[in-house]
């Protein structure tokens, strides 16, 4: 288990996932697709591949008071994860995503946010010990933005490593760009971020030039199969993929955030964090789900 501690913030859901030959068109049915359901929520995702790949991890999230919330629970537990920070909400049902994959390993993913939109900045007040106990904390965009500021902020001031995946993609305020140490936006959200479309390597270096005028420190942009960008300390690294068949590209970004912490967490610099993060996201690629995509230490370690 890693020495820092790791605090991830953010969403749990049920992943309801239909593996099809296409992804069906607006009033199109398709028959013939495999059907399975998993934990999933950007959240969740990356505090169990952060556990499963050593990280000693807290979570702060929201589920409703239901069987998936009791599900997500049990599971959290059983990975290894803390989970005092894991509250349920009587008025909301857990969060629940529609996810259909296609036979390219393509996604499209729908989302009805349930309790991850209550969790609110009072619940975090109330489990500030675990903001100021963690040595690193891991954002990203499923719960509601005010809570993802009031951690950044908070975190920021006590000396936190503070990272952000910045998904799903929306707008961000430069003072929550800020309270940024490192940001990972994939190519879609690094366009939508800085107003530049990003689709080769250079493209991706400009759009890191305009983040890191807003005040990011570090930038990894994620480029899907190519591999990953990361601008630090005025140099640019691009890593490249690990060339691997994939067959479910869901939560490929949501293991590389949870992988990066950990080497992180384990002392790596940033390169070689980025480096482990491509690894272990080339192996959830060959698999199908999200958490149950997520590779264990030694896999990484053999590829
Ligand atoms: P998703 O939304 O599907 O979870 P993402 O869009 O957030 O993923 P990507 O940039 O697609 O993130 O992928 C994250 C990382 O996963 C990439 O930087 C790369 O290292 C790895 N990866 C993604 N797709 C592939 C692939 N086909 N082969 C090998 N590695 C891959």
């Amino acid at each position: 288990m890693s020495s820092k501690k790791i605090l991830v913030v953010g969403s749990s859901n049920t992943d309801m996932v239909i593996k099809s030959a296409h992804i069906p068109k607006p009033g199109e049915t398709i028959i013939g697709g495999t059907f399975f359901m998993n934990a999933g929520g950007k959240g969740a995702n990356q505090a169990v591949a952060a556990a499963r790949l050593g990280g000693d991890v807290d979570f702060i999230a929201k589920t409703g008071n239901d069987i998936f919330g009791k599900q997500a629970l049990a599971l959290f537990n059983a990975e290894g994860i803390h989970t005092q920070g894991v509250l349920t909400d009587a008025a909301h049902p857990s969060g629940v995503a529609m996810i259909t994959v296609d036979d390219k390993g393509e996604n499209s993913i729908v989302v009805a946010s349930g309790a991850n939109a209550a969790l609110t900045v009072d619940d975090i007040k109330a489990q500030q010990a675990l903001v100021t106990g963690a040595n690193m904390v891991l954002l990203q965009l499923e719960i509601p933005m005010a809570t993802v500021e009031y951690v950044a902020a908070i975190a920021s001031a006590a000396n936190k490593i503070v990272v952000l995946n910045p998904a799903p993609a929306m707008p961000l305020s430069d003072v929550l760009l800020q309270n940024i140490s490192i940001i990972t936006p994939n190519e879609h959200e690094a366009a939508l971020l800085t107003g530049i479309l990003v689709n080769t390597v250079a493209d991706a270096e400009t759009a890191a030039h305009i983040l890191h005028a807003k005040g990011v420190a570090n930038i990894i942009i994620t480029m899907g199969a190519k591999g990953a960008l990361l601008f630090t300390n005025g140099q640019f690294v691009f890593i490249d993929a690990i060339p691997v068949t994939a067959i479910d590209t869901t939560a490929a970004g949501d293991v590389f955030n949870g992988a990066l912490v950990v080497a992180l967490a384990n002392g790596s610099d940033i390169t070689a964090a980025v480096r482990f993060a491509v690894k272990a996201a080339a192996i959830a690629v060959t698999r199908l789900g999200a958490q149950a995509s997520a590779p264990y230490l030694n896999e990484v370690e053999n590829l």
